[in-house]
C-alpha cells in the first residue's frame, strides 16, 4: 500500500472511528486490478477543497479505487441493523462498502467519504461486495440531480470501473467503485444496531455523537435524545416532503436506507414519476408495493417509530415514560410532513402564503392528474406559462381539458386573490418547478451506454440535471415523458 496524501489533497479525520468502536470493523479494500476514472465530480471535488488534477492522477485513482489508503486514513466497515421490507436483520453493515474518513470542506462541514463496492467486508454475509457500473452511475447521476433540485442528498466523488467482471442476474457486468460523500452514514440502522448490543453507554455515546455532528441544538434541550428524535423527525418529514412534490420514489425505504442527517442516501431501485399515480411502484423487489410513491410519508413514519424504539433506553429513567415522550413526537409526524408538503406546493403554486382552501385546490389538481395520467413534472413547469396567459402548454396535457379550465379558473383567482402579479408568481414558480428531472428512460438510456463503454450520453444526462431549473433550446427530449410503452412496463432493479 503507498501512502498518497501530498499529492492527492486528502487531509483525514476519523472522529467516527475514534468515538464509537463497537460500530465498526478495520478492514481493507480488495483493490481493483484495472482501475479506471469513469466520472470525477469536479463540482463537489472543489467544494471539498480536493484537487481535481491530483484525483485524476494515477495516485488519486488508486485512492478512488481502493488500491491505496490514503495517509491519515483509517478504512472500517460499519456495523447496522436494518428493517427491510419490514423484515428485521440485526446485523447488515457495510458489506462491500468502507468509510475511509472525514473531510471538512471548505465551508467548514464534515464530509465522510466512502468507497462502495469496494469488495467483501466482515458484513458481506456470502455477497461478492463488489457493485456494477450501471447502478454506481445511477447514484452520480440521481445525487446529482437530487442536489441541483435543492434536495439534501450524498453525492458522487467518483466513479472507477475496476477492471473486473460482477455476476448478477442481468449477467456479467463491468464491475465499479463509488466513492460517496455524506453529511455522514448514520442510519437509524446504526442506532438499531447499537440498542441490540445491550450496553447503554455504547448507545449514549452514538447519540452523543449524532447530535454533536448534525442536530448541535438538541444539546442545549431540557432532555437532548428526545430532541435528537425530533430533529431527525423534523428532517424526515422535510426531506420526504421535498421528495413527494418532485415524484421521486425511493424504492428501498428500509431503516439502514435512512440517515440521521436528513439526507437521501442509496439510489437503487429509485425512479422517478411520469404520470402521476400515488400507487406507483417501480422496483422489481417491492412485490407488495410497501415502497409505494405514496406510501413514502408512511413508510417514514414506520422507520421514526423504529429509530424511536432504539433510542428508548436513553429517553427516560422509567420505559413507560420514555414511550409515552416519544409516540407524541412521533403522532406529530403527519402534521409535520403535511407542513412541509404544504410549504412546497405553495411554492410551486406560486402562492405567497398557504390560506384555508388552498389544500383543497392542491388536492384536486393533483387528483385531476391522477384521473388523467398527467406527467406530474410537465404539467407543474407549464403552470407557470398559464400565469403568463398561455394555457394551452397546460390544458394539451389532459384529454379533458375544461376539467383542467375550472380548475385553472380557481387557482388564478387564488393567485389574483393575493395581490399577486401574475408575472412574477411564474418567475417564481420557474425557480421551483424543474424542467429536467432524471427521467427513467433517460437514465435506463444513458447507463446501458455506460455499461457498454459509452460515457457521453452519462455525461451530457448529468449536464442537463445540473441546472434543472433553466429551459435550454435543443434539450427538449429530456424534458419529455417517457414514450407510453417504456413507462408501462418500467422496472428498476436493486442496486445491486
Ligand atoms: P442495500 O440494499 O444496497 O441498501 O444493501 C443492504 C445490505 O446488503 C447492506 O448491508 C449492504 O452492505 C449489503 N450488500 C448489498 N449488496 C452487496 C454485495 N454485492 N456484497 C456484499 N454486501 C452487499
Ligand atoms: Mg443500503
Amino acid at each position: 500500500m503507498v501512502t498518497v496524501a501530498a499529492r492527492s489533497g486528502f487531509a483525514f479525520e476519523n472522529t467516527y472511528a475514534e468515538r464509537l468502536e463497537g460500530l465498526y470493523q478495520p478492514w481493507q479494500a480488495a483493490g481493483a486490478p484495472e482501475p479506471r476514472l469513469l466520472v470525477l465530480n469536479e463540482p463537489l471535488a472543489a467544494e471539498l477543497g480536493l484537487d481535481p488534477g491530483a484525483l485524476r492522477s494515477p495516485d488519486g485513482v488508486a485512492v478512488l479505487a481502493g488500491n491505496a489508503v490514503p495517509e491519515g486514513a483509517t478504512p472500517i466497515a460499519q456495523a447496522y441493523s436494518g428493517h427491510q421490507f419490514g423484515g428485521f436483520s440485526p446485523r447488515l453493515g457495510d458489506g462491500r462498502a468502507l468509510l475511509l474518513g472525514e473531510v471538512i470542506d471548505v465551508a467548514g462541514r464534515r464530509r465522510d467519504l466512502h468507497l462502495k463496492g469496494s469488495g467483501r467486508t466482515p458484513f458481506a454475509r456470502g455477497a461478492d461486495g463488489k457493485a456494477a457500473v450501471g447502478p454506481m452511475l445511477r447514484e452520480h447521476v440521481v445525487g446529482e440531480a437530487m442536489h441541483a433540485l435543492g434536495i439534501p442528498t450524498t453525492r458522487a466523488l467518483a466513479v472507477v470501473a475496476t477492471g473486473e467482471q460482477v455476476l448478477r442476474d442481468a449477467g456479467l457486468l463491468p464491475g465499479a467503485i463509488l466513492t460517496r460523500v455524506a453529511a455522514s452514514h448514520l442510519r437509524v440502522g446504526t442506532f438499531q444496531y447499537a440498542a441490540l448490543q445491550g450496553d447503554p453507554e455504547l448507545l449514549r455515546r452514538l447519540a452523543d455523537y449524532a447530535i454533536a455532528r448534525h442536530h448541535p441544538a438538541a444539546a442545549d434541550a431540557a432532555n437532548p435524545y428526545l430532541a435528537l428524535f425530533e430533529a431527525v423527525l423534523d428532517a424526515q418529514a422535510a426531506l420526504v416532503a421535498r421528495w413527494m412534490l418532485v415524484g421521486f420514489i425511493h424504492g428501498v425505504m428500509n431503516t439502514d436506507n435512512m440517515t440521521i442527517s436528513g439526507e437521501t442516501i442509496d439510489y437503487g431501485p429509485c425512479a422517478f414519476l411520469d404520470a402521476y399515480d400515488p400507487a406507483t411502484v417501480y422496483s422489481s423487489i417491492d412485490y407488495a408495493g410497501r415502497y409505494a410513491y405514496g406510501n413514502q410519508p408512511a413508510v417514514a413514519q414506520w422507520n421514526l417509530a423504529r429509530f424511536a424504539e432504539a433510542l428508548l433506553p436513553l429517553l427516560a429513567d422509567d420505559r413507560d415514560a420514555a414511550v409515552e415522550a416519544a409516540t407524541a413526537l412521533l403522532s406529530a409526524f403527519p402534521a409535520r410532513y403535511d407542513e412541509a408538503f404544504a410549504d412546497g406546493m405553495r411554492q410551486k403554486l406560486g402562492l405567497r402564503e398557504w390560506r384555508d382552501g388552498d389544500d383543497e385546490l392542491a388536492r384536486d389538481l393533483l387528483e385531476l392528474l391522477r384521473a388523467e395520467r398527467v406527467d406530474l413534472t410537465s404539467l407543474f413547469r407549464a403552470l407557470s406559462s398559464v400565469a403568463r396567459g398561455d394555457a394551452a402548454p397546460a390544458r394539451d396535457l389532459f384529454v379533458d381539458r375544461d376539467l383542467f379550465d375550472l380548475w385553472a379558473r380557481r387557482w388564478l383567482a387564488r393567485l389574483d386573490a393575493e395581490g399577486a402579479d401574475r408575472a412574477g408568481a411564474a418567475a417564481a414558480m420557474d425557480g421551483v418547478n424543474p424542467v429536467y428531472v432524471p427521467r427513467n428512460h433517460l437514465v435506463e438510456e444513458a447507463l446501458a451506454a455506460a455499461t457498454g463503454g459509452d460515457l457521453e450520453p452519462v455525461e451530457r444526462l448529468v449536464d442537463v440535471l445540473r441546472r434543472p431549473f433553466e429551459e435550454r433550446p435543443g434539450l427538449e427530449r429530456y424534458a419529455e415523458p417517457a414514450p407510453e410503452a417504456f413507462g408501462a412496463s418500467y422496472r428498476t432493479f436493486c442496486g445491486t
